[in-house]
Parts: structure tokens; C-alpha cells; sequence
């Protein structure tokens, strides 16, 4: 009989698992917690070539690869405008809202259902499945559960009520797009700038608009009613404050961009000790969220999804499906969320920190660049062919 998955969270992970799963046979249905539309606006991502490679193994990349941008290079500076290093290696910078909608567009196209406004809050495992229940006091039932729930996971708490918390990296998030402006530099370049206060980020779109973001440091961590309560003007003149001794454009597309959307705190996730039980299991961010300074959480999650498509296909019973999917994964993922941190930890050095980075960072990249250094992170393939074994008892 066909296994019936209800799968939470309409993100990335989301639907692309709804899909993995939808090939290996089984019956899918996505529920969102908000309505249709009404994601992330404001902010991008970059998928790198791994995830890419993951996209196509379910015939997604093309309808992805006409999203955003190429970015295959990354060009390093410091606050003074030295240049540390220069990185090239094939990826797509997409706005996140696009690629949200791309991804339940053609997950729906294939007839999965995806339902909006349904905020998973509760879920048991029953006698031969497992039910959800949601927010507005609706239920489901299917044989199985996966978590596609993000950083905050509901699901998560629900596999271990002692699961671990976020932890914030000390970094806020801000971003946006700036028009009507010139900058140094070419399309399907990725700035990077370790400014002497504060790290910016930004690319040219081949349009002309200047995709940026900044991440100012925050020891602390502030409530999200603190940051909504930041407004666009006093971020300006706070970002303006952070760049005014630095060498680049930041101060210019800063000043090019209409509002700029209330900051979000950055985390990630060292190691989320249980990713299932009997009938449910976490994928994506839910599982093992990366700092964005990876750039890897988007490919990740792609990854994720369609190996627990390949691990439902061969592996009947769930538990042992899930468990075959976290041999699969682990190791890797967890490798992801310390380069992240790694990668994170550069950005509000203090002065000392700073001279030391700018000193270490060309050697580290001249390091990352020798043939083969990151192929465990960007050459990793996933074929969908190659059976997987049951776990041994
Ligand atoms: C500022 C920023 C920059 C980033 N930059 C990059 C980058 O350059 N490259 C990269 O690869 N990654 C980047 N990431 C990370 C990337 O966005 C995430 O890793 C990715 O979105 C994870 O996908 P996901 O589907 O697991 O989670 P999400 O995209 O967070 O999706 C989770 C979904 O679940 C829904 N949901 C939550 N709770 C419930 C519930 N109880 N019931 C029902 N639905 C629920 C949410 O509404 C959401 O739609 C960045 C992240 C941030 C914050």
C-alpha cells in the first residue's frame, strides 16, 4: 500500500522533500504555517554547486537556474580595499522569496498538495502512523512525519522536548536591494568586505540593483520585538556609523536603498542529537542549521531531501529509513555548520582580531583553493540510482 508522509513546512526543504519522496513512491502533502506569499521578502541566498547537482536529480535545477543570478566568483577584501583572495566556484544567487515560490509552484504542478496557514502544534504516533495537529485545530494522518520546519522546529521539540536551542553567533542580519547606483566591481561577482566595524556583502545584478547585506555584531541576543522595533532610518544612520572609516561602496548602496527591512539574529546549530523516532524525522534547518556565513543551509537542506527520498524508497520501515538517512548525513552536515562558524568567526574580530585575520585569511584561502581542498563539500554528489541498505540490526 502507498505510504502517506504529511510534511511540515513549506520552505526549501519542504517542498523539495515532498518531491524526492513523491519519486520514491510515496503519497506527500506540504503544510505551511503561513499563508501563501508571505515569506522571507527581503533577503538571498546562494545555492552552491552542490546543491545545484542535488536540484537536478529531481529535474529542478533548470526552473532554478532561471532565477537570480551566476555568481561563480568571490572576491575578498578588507576594510582598507585589500584584496585578501579571490574564490571561483559555480553557484546561483536567488532572491529567497523566488526561490520559495519556484519550489511549491513546481512541487504543485507534480500534484502534490500544499496546504497554507496550517501551523503544526502537536503530534502522536498511533497504532500504524503517526497524526498532526495544527494550530487552527485541524488534524492529519499519515504514516510518517517529516519536520521541513526550519531553525525553530516544532517538529524537533516534539521528536526530544530536550533538544537543544539555537545558538546565536554573536552576528545580526540586514540587507536589501539598491537601485540607481554605481559600484566597483562586475556582475556575477560576490564582494565580500571585512569592514573594521562590521562585514558587507554584495553583488551586481546583470540589471543594475546591487544585492547587498551587512552583518553588524551583537554580542547579545536581541528579541525579535527589539529589531522590529529598529527603524529603516535609524538603521541607515547605524550602518553609516559601522562603514564610515572603511574603504568600498558600502555607504553608497546603503544610501541607493529605499527601506531597509528589520535586522534578524543569525544562529546555528552544533549538533541536534535526535533527528527521529518511530514515525518522525527533522530535515533542512530543522536538523542542523548552518550560520548563513557557509552559504551551504539551502543546499543542505536540498541534499537532505532527496536522500530521505532515496532512503523511504529502498528502506520499508521508517525508523530504519530515517536511521539509514542520518548515517547518510550526519557527518557531512555537521562538518557544514563548523566551516560555517569558522567562516562566521572573521566577521567582528575586534582590532587585534582583525590584523590577525587579514594576516591568516590569504593563507587559508590559498589553502581552500589547492585542487581537492573543498571537494568533500562542493564535488559531493547524490545518485538517486544507488540502492540504499537497511541499517544493521
Ligand atoms: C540571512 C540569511 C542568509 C542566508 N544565506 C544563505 C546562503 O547564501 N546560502 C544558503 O545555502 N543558505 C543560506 N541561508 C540559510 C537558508 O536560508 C536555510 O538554510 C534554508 O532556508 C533552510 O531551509 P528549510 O526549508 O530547512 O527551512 P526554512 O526555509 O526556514 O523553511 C521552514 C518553513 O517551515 C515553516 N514552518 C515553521 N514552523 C512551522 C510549523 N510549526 N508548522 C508548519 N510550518 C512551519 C516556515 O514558515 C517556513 O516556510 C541563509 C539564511 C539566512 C537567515
Amino acid at each position: 500500500m502507498t505510504k502517506k508522509a504529511l510534511i511540515i513546512g513549506g520552505g526549501i526543504a519542504g517542498p523539495v522533500t515532498a518531491m524526492a519522496l513523491q519519486r520514491a513512491g510515496l503519497d506527500v502533502e506540504v503544510f505551511e504555517a503561513y499563508d501563501r506569499g508571505s515569506e522571507g521578502v527581503g533577503a538571498f541566498l546562494t545555492i552552491a554547486v552542490n546543491g545545484l547537482e542535488a536540484l537536478r536529480v529531481l529535474d529542478l535545477r533548470e526552473q532554478v537556474a532561471a532565477l537570480g543570478m551566476d555568481s561563480p566568483r568571490m572576491v575578498i577584501v578588507n576594510g582598507r580595499g585589500r584584496r585578501l583572495a579571490t574564490l571561483t566556484q559555480p553557484s546561483r544567487t536567488v532572491k529567497r522569496s523566488d526561490l520559495y515560490r519556484t519550489l511549491r509552484d513546481e512541487a504543485v504542478r507534480r500534484g502534490v498538495r500544499v496546504t497554507y496557514g496550517r501551523r503544526l502544534t502537536d503530534a502522536s504516533i498511533t497504532g500504524d502512523g503517526v497524526r498532526a495537529v495544527f494550530a487552527d485545530g485541524s488534524e492529519a494522518e499519515g504514516d510518517l512525519l517529516v519536520g521541513a520546519d526550519g531553525l525553530r522546529s516544532r517538529t524537533r521539540a516534539l521528536i526530544d522536548p530536550g533538544a537543544p536551542r539555537a545558538r546565536h553567533v554573536g552576528l545580526l542580519n540586514t540587507g536589501g536591494f539598491a537601485t540607481g547606483v554605481t559600484v566597483p566591481g562586475e556582475p556575477g561577482t560576490s564582494y565580500f568586505v571585512f569592514g573594521r566595524r562590521c562585514f558587507f556583502g554584495y553583488l551586481i545584478h546583470p540589471d543594475g540593483q546591487v544585492w547587498w547585506f551587512a552583518n553588524p555584531p551583537s554580542p547579545r541576543e536581541p528579541t525579535r520585538e527589539e529589531l522590529a522595533a529598529i527603524t529603516p532610518a535609524q538603521w541607515r544612520v547605524r550602518l553609516e556609523e559601522l562603514f564610515r572609516d572603511d574603504t568600498g561602496p558600502m555607504l553608497d548602496i546603503v544610501r541607493a536603498t529605499g527601506d531597509i527591512p528589520p535586522a534578524w539574529n543569525t544562529y546555528d546549530f552544533p549538533s541536534v542529537p535526535r533527528w527521529f523516532n518511530e514515525r518522525m524525522v527533522i530535515v533542512g534547518d530543522a536538523a542542523h542549521a548552518t550560520s548563513p556565513s557557509a552559504g551551504q543551509g539551502a543546499s543542505m537542506a536540498i541534499e537532505d531531501a532527496v536522500t530521505l527520498g532515496r532512503c523511504l524508497r529502498d528502506v520499508p520501515v521508517p525508523r530504519e529509513a530515517f536511521a539509514a538517512f542520518e548515517r547518510l548525513r550526519r557527518e557531512r552536515v555537521e562538518r557544514v555548520v563548523a566551516q560555517g562558524r569558522r567562516n562566521g568567526s572573521g566577521k567582528a574580530p575586534g582590532v587585534a582580531g582583525a590584523f590577525v585575520r587579514d594576516l591568516a585569511l590569504p593563507v587559508i584561502m590559498r589553502y581552500a583553493m589547492k585542487p581537492g581542498a573543498m571537494s568533500w563539500l562542493y564535488d559531493h554528489r547524490i545518485s538517486w540510482d544507488e540502492p540504499v541498505p537497511a541499517p544493521a540490526h
